[in-house]
Order: C-alpha cells, then sequence, then structure tokens
C-alpha cells in the first residue's frame, strides 16, 4: 500500500503499575504518503502522546506498554520504530520523521544565530559536509519557509513569532523526512499568520513530497488544511474519515459536539452548542464507552460495551468506533 507510518494497537502509560495513567489505548491509525492526516480531541485525549510514541519521543515516566508502529521505507520492507536500534532510530527521527513540538517556537536557543542552529542539525547528521555547504543549504531552507535569508545572523529574539515557527519549520524540513508532526504549531500566534504558515507547510508537501500529522485545537484550521482527521477521545482514536466526510456528515456523537463548537468557515451559520461535562479522568475511565456520560445517544448498552473501531455499513474509507454505527470490519 502506499501507508508511510502505520500505528497498531498502540497502547501507552505513564508510570508503571495500578498507578499508571493509560493515555493511550488500542490506537490503530494510518498515514499515507503525501498527505496532511490532522488529529482533534479536546485536552488531555492523547494527542501528544501520540506523537511522541511513535517517534518514541516519549517524556518520563511515558512508556510504550504494547504495540507497532510500522515505517515504511522506499522499497524497503517496513520496520518497527519502537524495535530499532539506537542508531537506526537517531536517523529516523530527523532525516525520516521531523516533529515540531508543542510550544517550539519558544525553544529555540536564545544565545545562537538562527545559522548556527540550522547548520548545527545538518551537520549532526552529515558531518562531512563543509561548512560553505551547510551554510548554503541553510540559506535555502529559510527561502523555503518564506525568510529572506538576510536574517541568518539574526538571534531568535530579533524575529517574530511567526517568523521563529517558520525557523521550526525550516529545521524539520533540513533532511528532507518523509514525515513531519507538527504538534500545536502554531497556537501562540494570530489567526492570519497561522493560516500563512499552514498554507506554505502544505504547498511544500505537495512540492517535497512529505506527509504530515497536524495536531491543533483549532478545527476551522484542521478542516481547512487535513486531507483527513482522526477524533481522539480518553486515549482512543473513536473517528477517522476524510475530512470533507467529517465536517458533513460526522458519525461518531463527540466528533459531532465538537464540530458543533467552533463557528463555521463558510456555508450556513451553525449554531454553537459545544459538549456538557469535562473529558474523562483517564484513572477512573468511565464503563463501556469512555464518552457515554456525556453522550446525547446513549443507551444502557453503551455503558457496558466498549465499542471497537471499525468501518460502519456501507462505508469504505472512514471508521468509528460507537454502538450507534455497527461495524464490519476493522479494516486492517
Ligand atoms: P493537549 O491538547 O492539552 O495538548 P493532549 O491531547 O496532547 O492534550 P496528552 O498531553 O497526550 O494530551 O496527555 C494525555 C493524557 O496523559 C492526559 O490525561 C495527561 O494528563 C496525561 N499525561 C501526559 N503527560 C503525563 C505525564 N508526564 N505524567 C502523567 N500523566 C501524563
Ligand atoms: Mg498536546
Amino acid at each position: 500500500s502506499d501507508a508511510v507510518l502505520e500505528v497498531r494497537d498502540l497502547n501507552v502509560d505513564y508510570g508503571l503499575g495500578d498507578d499508571a495513567v493509560r493515555a493511550l489505548r488500542d490506537v490503530n491509525l494510518t498515514l499515507y504518503k503525501g498527505e496532511v492526516l490532522g488529529l482533534a480531541g479536546e485536552s488531555g485525549s492523547g494527542k501528544s502522546t501520540l506523537a511522541y510514541g511513535l517517534t518514541r519521543l516519549l517524556p518520563p515516566p511515558g512508556v510504550v506498554r504494547s504495540g507497532e508502529v510500522f515505517y515504511h521505507r522506499d522499497g524497503g520492507d517496513p520496520v518497527d520504530v519502537l524495535r530499532m536500534s539506537h542508531a537506526e532510530l537517531r536517523r529516523f527521527r530527523w532525516a525520516e520523521t521531523a516533529i515540531v513540538f508543542q510550544g517550539a517556537m519558544n525553544s529555540l536557543n536564545p544565545v545562537h544565530r538562527i545559522s548556527t542552529q540550522l547548520t548545527d542539525v545538518i551537520k549532526a547528521h552529515d558531518p562531512r559536509s563543509t561548512r560553505a555547504s551547510r551554510l548554503d543549504r541553510a540559506r535555502e531552507l529559510l527561502n523555503l519557509v518564506g525568510i529572506s535569508a538576510d536574517r541568518l545572523d539574526s538571534y531568535p529574539h530579533q524575529l517574530s513569532g511567526g517568523m521563529r515557527q517558520r525557523v521550526m519549520i525550516g529545521m524539520a524540513l533540513a533532511l528532507e523526512p518523509k514525515v513531519v508532526i507538527m504538534d500545536e504549531p502554531t497556537t501562540a500566534l494570530d489567526v492570519v499568520v497561522q493560516r500563512q504558515i499552514l498554507r506554505q507547510l502544505v504547498d511544500l508537501r505537495e512540492r517535497l513530497g512529505f506527509s504530515v500529522v497536524f495536531i491543533t485545537h483549532d478545527l476551522s484550521l484542521l478542516v481547512e488544511f487535513s486531507d483527513r482527521i482522526a477524533i481522539m477521545y480518553g486515549g482512543r482514536i473513536v473517528e477517522e474519515a476524510a475530512s470533507a466526510d467529517l465536517y458533513r456528515d460526522p458519525l461518531h456523537p463527540y466528533s459531532h459536539g465538537l464540530l458543533n463548537s467552533f463557528p463555521a468557515l463558510r456555508g450556513p451559520k451553525r449554531e454553537l452548542t459545544g459538549i456538557p461535562g469535562s473529558p474523562p479522568d483517564l484513572r477512573a475511565m468511565p464503563s463501556g464507552c469512555a464518552f457515554h456520560p456525556r453522550c446525547p445517544r446513549a443507551t444502557e448498552r453503551c455503558g457496558v460495551e466498549v465499542p471497537v473501531l471499525g468501518i460502519p455499513g456501507s462505508h469504505r474509507d472512514r471508521t468509528v468506533a460507537c454502538l450507534l454505527h455497527p461495524v464490519h470490519d476493522n479494516g486492517f
């Protein structure tokens, strides 16, 4: 197939034993070549944990309890990221999958010029490159993200937030990764700047052919820029569909609630209702479907049975985990 990353039955905990917080539960997700996949869900639903888990960058006490993350190299057999050697992992992390962390625009080193920070990334992976060639490449990367090369000598504080964010994206692209993961890349920036940066990233994706996993709280940006969206609740994926299908016809009552809690981009104005109640406590999850205490359509069965993610009824290319939508196949 044309998958680049396949997450299979991934379970991630924070901590060990009975006190562990089960942050990801049986997550299954495929990222295809060249697509932008959006991850949505309320705070604490596990979006960042998924992003870091699949690159093995979980902060302690995060541990992968079980599962696989298959990375498909061109022409090679898929390799399980969770079983890579340290040497393989090093290459995987910058050269194959690059991640722009939550709040990353503030993670540039304040005492180094932009040029140093860009060339250091290149040097770390290509120690035999010349200084001149690294500087050329740094200039090229700045151009790629719409910053003029004379900014190379600037320090981070001399750049606007939007420019710092662009530098981080340029850095992520330095080694031409196949996958770029952006966790809340632009939330500190105003909406116009956010949109510009995302537009540029999506254009670059078309030119350079990488895939993007994109996490944001802003559902209007997510719908606008993602090809496909996966919705998370309580550490599980509850629905996944093409962005347009999800927007037009969300199947899971949680997705429906989320989409009703943000203003429509275009088309008829929707009434904003939001979702009553609060996200589940991962240490004391409700029985059955974790969403059932907040669900306007819950039945008695929902408090007993955990719905499995699968392909519903007459659909082919979307999945949902909800007892309202009988599924016939898990699609994997
Ligand atoms: P946000 O939208 O706020 O960024 P998120 O969807 O990215 O939220 P995660 O950060 O992945 O959520 O957190 C998932 C769950 O794991 C949360 O309930 C959180 O409290 C818990 N968690 C995250 N980091 C730790 C940690 N270091 N120790 C214990 N629990 C943690
Ligand atoms: Mg997060």
